[in-house]
């Protein structure tokens, strides 16, 4: 049976918006020495802009109907800043079929027996496309996402999106310092320039940021952190689902997070709170020491 303790500290933490499936969660967040954290839609909002349309073919809105088709069927927050930009200039997204998403890389879908996509540099190689073009050198040497819209091989567009640290994740990762967490890191799909500025914003080490990772890179990294200590792995998207179900800890984003990444984790952030991370994981300790 379950100690009153821990019922009861599971109980405690539900209050606080920090939901665990188990005791066994609990127990072992109590042991955990390092927080790794996703970058999109966990570090920050999930709620990014677009920024700026560059259109190779045709107008801006052209290129922004066709990104807004296809993100139509994506949950990304890069999906959702292109459909609300969409939106915002009352543009009718194109219509696509047989949509396939790839994680941490982007999107295509079917039109008259061509392939539309959108995505990052390894979906542009993907499709054969060549992305060296005069207008596209500013935003590749900014520090906010680019997104390549293309119909087959051909580059059609760019946009960029910007997102923003989430209000609580400063306070957040300062809090889980302040109760002894040895080691933070950002673990990113995204590119440097953007996981820099971010991790930058929000007291990361240069070393402890880590970008341009494919889903399964997520998970060779949580291994080899579970060398030196238990890891708690943090995240929202479908790109987190298997590094949150290898860590010993996975926590998924309650509010803003995907179904797939709250069935991988153990627990779940239903306020999106980030500075109830610290409270959790002193609860946890305080219980262990009861229990023991
Ligand atoms: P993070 O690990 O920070 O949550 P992701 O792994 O989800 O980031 O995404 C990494 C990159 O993959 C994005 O910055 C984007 O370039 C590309 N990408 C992922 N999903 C999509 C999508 N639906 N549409 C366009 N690009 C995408
Ligand atoms: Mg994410």
């Amino acid at each position: 049976s379950v100690p009153a303790a821990i019922l009861s500290a599971l109980s405690a933490a539900a209050r606080g918006g920090v939901l665990f499936k188990g005791g066994a969660a609990l127990e072992t967040l109590a042991e955990v020495k390092t927080f790794a954290f996703d970058k999109t839609g966990t570090l920050t909002t999930g709620k990014a802009e677009v920024k700026r349309i560059i259109s190779l073919c045709g107008t801006e809105d052209d290129v922004l109907s066709l990104f807004a088709g296809i993100e139509a069927h994506s949950e990304h927050p890069i999906a959702e800043a292109i459909r609300r930009a969409a939106v915002a200039r009352r543009l009718v997204p194109a219509v696509f079929g047989e949509v396939t998403a790839y994680p941490s890389e982007g999107i295509t879908g079917q039109d008259k027996g061509q392939v539309i996509w959108a995505g990052n540099p390894r979906m542009v190689a993907r499709m054969g496309a060549d992305l060296a073009h005069p207008s596209l050198n500013l935003l590749q040497d900014g520090s906010e996402t680019v997104v390549y819209l293309g119909r087959d091989a051909r580059l059609l567009g760019a946009i960029t999106v910007a997102d923003q640290p989430r209000a609580t994740s400063a306070a957040g990762l300062a809090a889980l310092r302040a109760v002894g967490i040895d080691r933070l890191l950002m673990m990113t799909g995204d590119r440097r320039p953007v996981a820099e500025r971010i991790g930058a914003a929000l007291g990361l080490r240069t070393e402890d940021i880590h970008s341009d990772l494919l889903p399964a890179d997520k998970v060779r990294l949580v291994d080899e952190l579970g060398r030196d200590g238990k890891v708690a792995f943090v995240g929202d998207g479908v790109n987190d689902a298997a590094a949150l179900a290898r860590a010993d800890v996975g926590i998924a984003m309650g509010a803003a997070g995907s179904e797939v990444a709250l069935q991988a984790a153990e627990v779940a952030l239903l306020s999106d709170n980030m500075e109830r991370l610290a409270e959790a994981h002193r609860l946890a300790r305080r219980t262990a020491t009861i229990i023991r």
